[in-house]
């Protein structure tokens, strides 16, 4: 690696947030990324990425599609605990919450959303620990003119302040979950959002 190398610099690149929703034939799911991008215009084709270790990544290899839901500002934090702090998996992610439907049967955010478009999956680029989607938009909706949801918002508004005062300890970057103590193992896994060590850092 080139000395000229500060990993704060990838921190610099700007992204949305959006809840992608998926179903197993069994009930609907979803969880947030920050990894929906428009890669070309003609034809359109947007690039979705996912981690391998999340149920969506399996269910959507399955059945090749998918729905983006583009969340606005007015996102409050709870929507980030259900569909991005717990697993598919486990949990039924639609249990508090009736969804529209679009045109493919998936499921639609009722709310928090100012665009939704359904992707259906043209080729896939296997990156090691996660998978990208490279995507058709099958059907596309403008829902609101409120502003989207952007990664440095929900840091800087969204995100609960973690109460550090007079603690010890790490702070996770993610979701604001404390772990008391002088050390943080290097395999520690965030109890609340499942992030990693590489992802909190020491209260000073
Ligand atoms: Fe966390």
């Amino acid at each position: 690696m080139s000395m000229n190398y500060d990993p704060k610099a990838l921190f610099k690149i700007g992204y949305g947030l959006y809840v992608v929703t998926c179903n197993d034939s069994k009930k609907d799911n979803g969880l947030i990324v920050n990894t929906v991008i428009q890669v070309t215009s003609t034809p359109v084709r947007v690039a979705v990425t996912i981690n391998k270790e999340n149920y969506s990544h399996g269910v959507i290899r399955k059945t090749g599609m998918m729905n983006v839901n583009c969340l606005t500002e007015e996102a409050p934090f709870k929507v980030f605990e259900a569909f991005g702090f717990q697993s598919g998996r486990d949990v039924d992610k639609f249990a508090d919450c009736v969804p529209l439907r679009s045109e493919n049967g998936l499921a639609v955010l009722p709310r928090y959303i100012n665009a939704m478009m359904s992707l259906k999956v043209e080729q896939y680029v296997d990156l090691g620990t996660h998978g990208m989607f490279i995507c058709s938009v099958t059907e596309a909706s403008v829902l609101s003119d409120a502003p989207s949801m952007t990664y440095a918002y929900y840091h800087s508004k969204v995100k609960p302040k973690p109460q550090t005062e007079k603690k010890k300890g790490y702070v996770c970057k993610i979701c604001g979950y404390i772990h008391e103590g002088d050390e943080l193992p290097e395999d520690f896994v965030c109890p609340i959002c499942k992030h990693g060590a590489a992802d909190f850092e020491e209260i000073k």
